[in-house]
């Protein structure tokens, strides 16, 4: 039987998972020794709020098995709300310390989503640094429907172990619910712009910034475009602090 892990806390009535980034990976470890779909999200406040409005979504992290928290906005919530979380665990994060270990333990995979050529360019960059890695497949498709049947075939030709998604949230996420478990995949993972960053398109913020918890205004202040998904964030910090009360 599955073991899984109770949330440490409810934001906005989104679960976050109190697992530090080692502990993700010893997860994975122990679904791929399992096997069967194990689907983890790398939750943002913007995950919340869109939670919030689609109930799709909702219930597709309700039913992840992890969902990590990606975002200072998810553990400076955590902290408000008296749930103190020991680690944000970023998406980019998670695939690097995954492909690392992927490599000793001759895990496949998969890298499915973002634009053409992004996805080869960031396997490259990988087993460049991790030359035992094997990364059976990589593909950009999109998330729409019309192409999910093609899409599922490919990645059960390349049989991986984990498959990564990056299609953005909700797309990924609801992509992954949908497919992961034809796929023969053991562990699903949506992971936003981490292929961007991998290949090298989208520059990191600087550690410093990443420390300081101002990750999100160095993507801001690089792709300004991302004030749209952004602007729900003072309705985010708003319900966080009545929730307190509500409680
Ligand atoms: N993307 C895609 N197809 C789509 C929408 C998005 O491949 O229809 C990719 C996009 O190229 C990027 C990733 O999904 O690589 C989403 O990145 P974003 O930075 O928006 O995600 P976040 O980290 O903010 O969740």
């Amino acid at each position: 039987m599955t073991v899984s892990i109770p949330p440490a806390l409810r934001i906005l009535g989104v679960p976050i998972h109190d697992v530090t980034l080692d502990e993700a990976v010893e997860w994975a470890a122990r679904w791929i020794a399992e096997g069967g779909p194990h689907q983890v999200a790398t939750v943002n406040p913007e995950f919340v709020m869109a939670a919030r409005r689609l109930p799709s979504f909702r219930a597709v992290l309700e039913r992840a098995d992890l969902c990590l928290p990606d975002g200072v906005g998810i553990t400076l919530a955590a902290r408000y709300l008296g749930r103190p979380l020991r680690e944000r665990v970023a998406g980019v994060d998670l695939v690097e310390a995954l492909a690392a270990r992927a490599a000793q333990e001759g895990w496949r995979l998969f890298l499915l989503g973002a634009a053409p050529g992004v996805a080869e360019r960031a396997a490259a960059n990988l087993t460049a640094r991790f030359p035992d890695l094997t990364i059976c497949g990589t593909y950009a498709g999109s998330p729409s429907p019309e192409e999910e049947a093609d899409i599922v075939r490919r990645i059960q030709e390349a049989s991986p172990h984990i498959l990564f998604v990056a299609y953005g949230a909700p797309a990924q996420d609801l992509w992954i619910a949908r497919n992961l478990a034809p796929t023969g995949a053991s562990v699903g993972i949506g992971v936003g712009g981490a292929l961007d960053y991998l290949a090298g398109v989208v520059p990191r913020a600087p550690r410093w910034m990443r420390r300081a918890g101002l990750e999100w205004l160095y993507r801001l202040l690089r792709q300004p475009w991302r004030w749209r998904r952004q602007r729900v964030l003072p309705l985010f910090v708003f319900l966080v602090l009545l929730s307190r009360f509500s409680r």
